[in-house]
């Protein structure tokens, strides 16, 4: 599979790069095309040295022709980019570079893949943490920051490869298949790259592709678009429900329960918040597959502080609860995470002023004391929470707002950073502001 080839890759990004040094080392003619100049140096001459064709800068279509085996082509890209078009009007198979590391898989790898609108992160990270904990041979690759290619050396026979995947990989994928398939939920997202709703679901499906009664599929109960799109698939289907007792893993009262056994109450969770308890379950019906006991589920489940800048737990300081949400750069990210709590809550709102409207959060702030606001939108942010009556302390900057926080903060209360903006009017990206966030609250003595 993939000796001897010519293969044009589109795309430079990590997962073009990975893709390149594996193919190089098998022989293959390649060629490697992206319109960003700037890419980095080392890269590039690392892979002329292999002998790979790097053209940037332009896309000459001229680098396209029927001695071309096959296209990989970087998720980001649309189909309607001019070189798919003209690969696919001379018929040359177009893949990505999950489908090609896929194929060049050991046999016997028991393969999960996690996909989902909101929650593969977290889910796959806790899933990961699990196996981990139990001691099985697990390896973390996709669209959580580790292509494939960067890992086949490391996968061997009986392995078991843990994927989080993207809407933009399984647009590509056609031999891969998994035996155990997670979808989170569904909601409109991405519909700029997919079209409609129909062609998202649709594409969402293929995490189900090739399945036989011997496959899993685990799903939300919950959510009524995965429910309703499921029916056809040929998948073992095991449900999680936040309300429905029936379904193998439900929230009952306080407990988590399994096969009508508690496995944990939500008090002994540090992650909070329905979304979480949703992406909880998930986690524990793949782990249950893979047989993993209660014990080191419970483990992991108590300590696991969630993953960084998704309502992630930094400390508790004087009865005080801290948490980092960097990652809510709009209001419905940081919706969700108000309603995460019902403790008095200081919330940290601001950043990038996009002229949005706060209004959203209303129905959200039963439990907010107090808002500080900084950054650029920090006087409108003020002008809002004054019209619905909640006090707020305006500030220039982060730093600001985290000492007022903690001046006003008392036993039992929560501090959430969860800014409903984006960070760039002071900060890099989001995580930058979190990391931020957290050193601000880790000098706090
Ligand atoms: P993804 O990897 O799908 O982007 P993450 O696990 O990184 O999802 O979570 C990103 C944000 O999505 C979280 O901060 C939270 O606001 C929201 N979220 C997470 N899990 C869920 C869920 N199960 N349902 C709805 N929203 C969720």
């Amino acid at each position: 599979m993939f000796e001897n080839k010519k293969i044009f890759i589109l795309g430079m990004a990590r997962s073009g790069y990975e893709a390149a040094k594996v193919l190089a080392s098998k022989n293959n003619e390649i060629i490697i095309n992206d319109k960003n100049e700037t890419q980095d140096e080392k890269h590039i001459e690392e892979l002329k040295k292999l002998g790979i064709k790097v053209v940037l800068g332009s896309h000459p279509i001229d680098l396209i022709d029927e001695s071309i085996d096959y296209v990989i082509k970087n998720p980001g890209i649309k189909d309607s980019h001019e070189m798919i078009v003209y690969a696919k009007k001379l018929n040359i198979p177009i893949i990505n570079e999950v489908e090609m590391a896929y194929r060049l898989l050991p046999e016997d790898v028991t393969i999960i893949g996690i996909t989902g609108s909101n929650g593969k992160t977290t889910t796959t990270t806790l899933v990961y943490e699990i196996l981990k904990g139990a001691n099985m041979p697990v390896i973390l690759a996709g669209n959580i920051g580790y292509p494939l290619c960067l890992e086949l050396d490391n996968i061997k026979s009986k392995d078991i490869l843990l994927m989080e995947i993207s809407i933009q990989q399984l647009c590509n994928f056609d031999k891969f298949k998994t035996n155990i398939s997670v979808l989170t939920n569904i909601f409109e997202a991405h519909l700029d790259f997919v079209g409609n709703k129909e062609n998202y679901i649709n594409i969402k499906k293929r995490i189900f592709n090739h399945h036989s009664s011997n496959d899993y599929a685990v799903l939300n109960y919950d959510n009524v678009d995965v429910v309703n799109n499921t029916n056809d698939i040929m998948s073992h289907k095991e449900y999680f429900s936040i309300n429905n007792k029936d379904t193998l893993c439900h929230l009952d009262g306080k407990y988590i329960v399994y096969d009508g056994k508690k496995i944990i109450s939500t008090d002994d969770i540090l992650l909070k918040g329905n979304h979480n308890y949703e992406n909880i379950m998930a986690a524990i019906l793949v782990s249950k597959r893979l047989n993993v006991s209660d014990d080191v589920i419970v483990s992991v489940l108590k300590n696991f502080r969630g993953v960084e800048h998704r309502i992630e737990f930094v400390k508790e300081y004087n009865g005080i609860k801290i948490y980092n949400d960097s990652k809510a750069t709009n209001v419905k990210a940081t919706e969700i995470a108000l309603s995460s709590f019902d403790k008095p809550t200081i919330l940290l709102l601001g950043g990038l002023d996009r002229g949005h409207s706060f209004a959203d959060l209303t129905k959200y702030m039963k439990y907010v004391k107090l808002i500080v606001s900084y950054g650029e939108t920090k006087h409108r942010i003020k002008e809002y929470a004054d019209s619905i009556g909640i006090k707020c302390i305006v500030v220039d900057d982060l730093k600001g707002a985290t000492d007022i926080a903690f001046d006003n903060a008392v036993s039992g209360d929560i501090i959430l950073l969860s800014p409903a903006c984006a960070s760039w009017d002071q900060f890099k990206c989001f995580e930058e502001r979190g990391e931020m966030f957290k050193k601000y609250v880790n000098e706090r003595k």
